[in-house]
């Protein structure tokens, strides 16, 4: 016996106490369970472009700490987790990682859940999406739709800014001092069709 600790051995077993016991899972209403008080923490969605810096570990360190202490204040508390996993920098990472963006793209989700699974967070797992599903984007379609249907949607020229390295038109938020801020390129002004 040693009093050293020992974190894969100790957090490992109580890891797999909490998945079996489903100790952060949370019933719907009317399905039985606990009936106390309820709540929701929600953070923002990991890009899966890679896998999680100590940048993501502070981020969803402190919804842990705000799940933990409701659960310790009686509270029943609905986490869920998604990745934002639809769009340029999921393309961004396939071309970097030379593979299909389904691939790279679920490689990733894959590594970051069993990353989130070791750390231990209080995380509901039987209610996790992710946004390059058709399950998740025929609802932001049909919402698209709806707003067209409604005349919220319309094309316009505009000028857009155009990152000639990679490809594709920038956010205003995505260009510093004229520069891509993903690949340090000089950025162009183009004349395109946007819809707004
Ligand atoms: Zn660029």
């Amino acid at each position: 016996m040693t009093d050293r600790y020992d974190p894969q051995a100790i957090e490992a077993k109580w890891q797999d106490v909490w998945r079996a016991e489903r100790a952060f899972n949370v019933p719907n209403p009317g399905s039985g369970g606990a009936a106390a008080e309820k709540t929701y923490v929600l953070e923002m969605l990991p890009y899966p472009s890679g896998e999680l810096h100590m940048g993501h570990v502070r981020n969803y360190m402190l919804g842990e700490v705000v799940t933990h202490f409701r659960r310790r204040h009686g509270y029943q508390v609905l986490r869920p987790m998604g990745f934002d996993s639809f769009g340029l920098p999921s393309e961004n990472a396939a071309i970097q990682q030379g593979a299909h963006p389904r691939v790279v793209t679920e490689r990733n989700i894959a590594a970051i859940r069993a990353q989130m699974e070791r750390l231990g967070w209080a995380i509901d797992w039987d209610r996790v999406l992710a946004t390059h599903e058709p399950a998740y984007y025929r609802w932001t379609q049909w919402l698209f739709l709806k707003f067209f249907e409604h005349g919220h949607v319309y094309r316009k020229q505009v000028a857009v800014k155009w990152c000639p390295n990679d490809q594709t038109v920038l956010a205003n938020e995505q260009v510093i001092d004229g520069h891509c801020e993903r690949c340090g390129a000089e950025v162009e002004a183009r004349r395109g069709r946007s819809a707004s």
